[in-house]
C-alpha cells in the first residue's frame, strides 16, 4: 500500500458546522472510523485534500430506544451497538449484523453510517494505484472499460455493507443533512444500481441519524446471516437478514 496522501482534517461540533464545512470545500469527504475510507485513500482510490471527522457531533453519537422507536446516530460505533442490551433483545438481525462486521479493533471505530455508507468493492479496483495502472484502471475510476463485464458500460461492483440489510428488514428511515437541508426517506431508496455511483445522497449530504419505529411485531423474530471466505474479519459474499411477522410464523421459528 503506498503512503497516505496529506491532508487537513476539519472537527465540526455540530451538524451546522458539518455542513458549513462541506460548502467551503465541497471536493471534501466526510470520516467516522476511518477503517474503509483511510485504506482507500492510501490505495489511491479516494483523492481528497479535507476530511470532515464527523464524530465529535454529539447528535450523531446518541442511541435512543423509546415509545418513538429506535434512533440510531450515524457515529455509533458497531462495538457500541453490539454492547446495548435493548438492542440485542428487540433488534436481533441488526446486533448480529453489527457483530459479523470486520474485527473487534475495527468495530470499536468504525460506524453505522460509515457502514451504510461503504464504497462498493470489486476485484479489480480494491488494488494499488500501480496495479489499476498497468490495467488502465476501470468505468469506476479513471478508466473507460469495465473487467468484469467488458462488453458493458455499467460498473457492477458490490456493496458489502452487513448492516443495511438488518436495518431494512426493521423499516428503516435515514435522516440525512447537507447544503440544501434536512430530509428523511427509507433506508432503501439510499441505494441505486450503479456499482460506481451507488448512493443517492446529494453533493454534501450526510447520514445524520436511522430510525426504527416503535411497535414493530417482527422485532422479537429477525435474523442475520451472511457467508464469506473466512470465518472471520471478512466482506459478505452474501448477506441475508428475514424478519417474521405473523403469529404462525413465531410459533414456527420457536
Ligand atoms: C479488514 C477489514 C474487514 C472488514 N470487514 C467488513 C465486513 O465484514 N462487513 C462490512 O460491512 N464492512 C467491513 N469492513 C469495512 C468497514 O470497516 C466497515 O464497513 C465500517 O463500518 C465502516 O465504518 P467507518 O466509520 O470506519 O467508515 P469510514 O471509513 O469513516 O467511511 C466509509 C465511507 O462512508 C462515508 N461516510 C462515513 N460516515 C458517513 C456519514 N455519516 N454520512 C455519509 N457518508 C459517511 C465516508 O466518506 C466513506 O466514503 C471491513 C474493513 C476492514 C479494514
Ligand atoms: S467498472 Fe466496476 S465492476 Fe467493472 S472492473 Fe471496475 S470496479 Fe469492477
Amino acid at each position: 500500500m503506498s503512503i497516505l496522501p496529506d491532508f487537513s482534517l476539519k472537527h465540526p461540533s455540530t451538524i451546522e458546522q458539518a455542513v458549513a464545512a462541506i460548502r467551503t470545500d465541497p471536493a471534501g469527504r466526510f470520516i467516522a472510523g476511518g477503517t474503509d475510507l483511510i485504506a482507500n485513500m492510501r490505495r489511491g482510490l479516494v483523492d481528497a485534500r479535507t476530511l470532515i471527522d464527523l464524530t465529535g457531533i454529539m447528535e450523531l453519537r446518541e442511541l435512543d430506544a423509546d415509545a418513538k422507536g429506535l434512533r440510531i446516530g450515524s457515529a455509533v460505533t458497531l462495538r457500541e451497538m453490539t454492547g446495548n442490551a435493548d438492542l440485542r433483545v428487540r433488534y436481533g438481525a441488526i446486533a448480529q449484523a453489527c457483530e459479523a462486521i470486520a474485527g473487534p479493533g475495527h468495530r470499536a471505530a468504525a460506524t453505522v453510517g460509515g457502514n451504510l455508507c461503504l464504497d462498493t468493492r470489486c476485484l479489480y479496483y480494491n488494488q494499488s494505484e500501480w496495479w489499476r495502472k498497468s490495467n488502465n484502471y476501470c468505468l469506476k475510476y479513471k478508466g473507460k472499460i469495465c473487467h468484469v463485464a467488458p462488453q458493458g458500460n455499467r460498473c457492477r461492483a458490490a456493496f458489502s455493507g452487513d448492516l443495511a440489510p438488518a436495518l431494512m428488514v426493521h423499516d428503516a428511515e435515514v435522516d440525512v443533512a447537507g447544503p440544501e437541508g434536512r430530509r428523511r426517506f427509507a433506508l432503501r431508496a439510499l441505494y441505486r444500481e450503479d456499482g460506481a455511483d451507488h448512493l443517492t445522497l446529494a453533493p454534501g449530504e450526510f447520514v445524520v441519524a436511522i430510525h426504527i419505529p416503535p411497535g414493530n411485531p417482527s422485532a422479537l423474530l429477525s435474523a442475520y446471516a451472511k457467508i464469506r471466505i473466512r470465518g472471520a474479519i471478512d466482506f459478505p459474499l452474501a448477506g441475508v437478514a428475514v424478519a417474521c411477522e405473523t403469529a404462525v410464523c413465531r410459533s414456527r421459528w420457536r
